[in-house]
């Protein structure tokens, strides 16, 4: 539940209401976040969302790997980059598709079967699996190939808003590749009593000692075979999800319930966390696994940057970095972001009543 409460602070902004008449009218809302945390299903748009914080974090780190001839012009959208960097978090609870793009259930595929998809354009696993069983099963890793294609393009064309938009995306979608829970069905630990572990490992470990991390990754570097990348990230990431869930079963057995939870406020809201000391016994345990995941995917999206950039012939950013977005421009960006919230409460209140 945690992971939404900055989609209500953002929605009292937008509208411009009381806290009170939002949570009020978003109780349902508030109460199918918590639900979602006990239910084994998995309807697609209820997963958890990586942390907004550690999303802005990484896109912002990305932009001082790219080389000089990249770098002024990410440097003037910094701000750009990094707040839209959960625009595709935004985006998935209100456009049909958009869901199954953040994740992979690689645990739903033979270990030969993976082997094969690895190496399968998206047209071939389309063949293979079917397009239904695919989306169901998420499909990060050709997104990632598909984006990329599509930045290139943007870079050809010089269109400064499809550049920018696209990173920023791109950025959100490589960060999520990296996260084990990201790569399995039982990606909240519902599966395995460990409900909540998802925004344990992706939001309040980072918000707790994303500040102790280093992160200084080197220059970005041309990526030859941007789908192999891919697949080998949420290879990676998933090999790591041994560790995320039976140190978070090992510790669990020094804990009693009152020792493991504590209560915080968060943007006005009395929410049950993990309690202190377990955050930092289990972030011990994981031994620098969230930074290590988190400098692999500034590195990543740099290398991604920069390989499009390449790849569309290195055009001169420098007069493009005059481009400031017209007033209608702006207006448009803020309705469909307004559109995507107010779909979210609509869909909710229909399906309520
Ligand atoms: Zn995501």
């Amino acid at each position: 539940m945690k992971q939404i409460l900055p989609l209500f602070a953002r929605l009292i902004k937008i509208f411009n209401l009381p806290r009170s008449v939002l949570i009020i009218s978003l109780w349902p809302i508030i109460c199918s976040f918590s639900l979602i945390e006990n239910s084994s299903g998995s309807p697609l748009r209820e997963r958890p969302l990586w942390g907004f914080f550690a999303h802005k974090k990484i896109n912002r780190l990305a932009v001082f790997t790219l080389p000089a001839e990249m770098f002024g012009f990410y440097k003037k959208n910094i701000e750009y980059i990094t707040e839209n960097a959960i625009r595709a978090d935004e985006r998935r609870y209100s456009v049909k598709g958009e869901a199954p793009k953040h994740f992979i259930d690689l645990d739903n595929y033979a270990d030969s079967i993976r082997k094969q998809l690895a190496k399968s354009t998206w047209k071939d696993a389309v063949d293979k699996i079917g397009e239904d069983s695919l989306y169901a099963h998420g499909i990060v890793p050709w997104h990632i190939n598909s984006m990329k294609y599509q930045l290139t393009e943007a870079f050809r064309k010089r269109d400064v808003k499809r550049i920018l938009s696209l990173s920023a995306d791109i950025g959100h979608y490589i960060a999520d590749a990296h996260v084990p829970l990201h790569t399995t069905k039982n990606y909240n630990g519902q599966l395995s009593d460990q409900v909540g572990i998802h925004g344990f490992w992706e939001s309040r470990l980072p918000e707790t000692f994303a500040e102790n991390y280093n992160f200084f990754v080197g220059q970005a570097a041309y990526e030859e075979y941007p789908q192999k990348r891919a697949w080998q990230t949420v290879m990676n990431a998933n090999a790591a999800l041994d560790s995320v869930l039976s140190f978070e079963k090992e510790l669990s057995t020094q804990f009693s319930e009152d020792k493991k939870f504590s209560f915080e406020e968060v943007n006005g809201l009395t929410v049950r966390v993990y309690s202190k000391e377990f955050t930092n016994k289990y972030h011990q345990m994981l031994k620098s696994q969230v930074e290590r995941q988190m400098r692999a995917s500034v590195k990543m999206i740099g290398d991604f940057w920069f390989t499009c950039w390449v790849d569309a012939g290195q055009p001169d950013l420098l007069p493009l970095k005059k481009y400031e977005p017209t007033k209608e421009e702006d207006e448009e960006e803020k309705t469909e972001k307004a559109n995507w919230l107010r779909r979210i409460f609509e869909v909710r209140k229909e399906s309520d009543n």
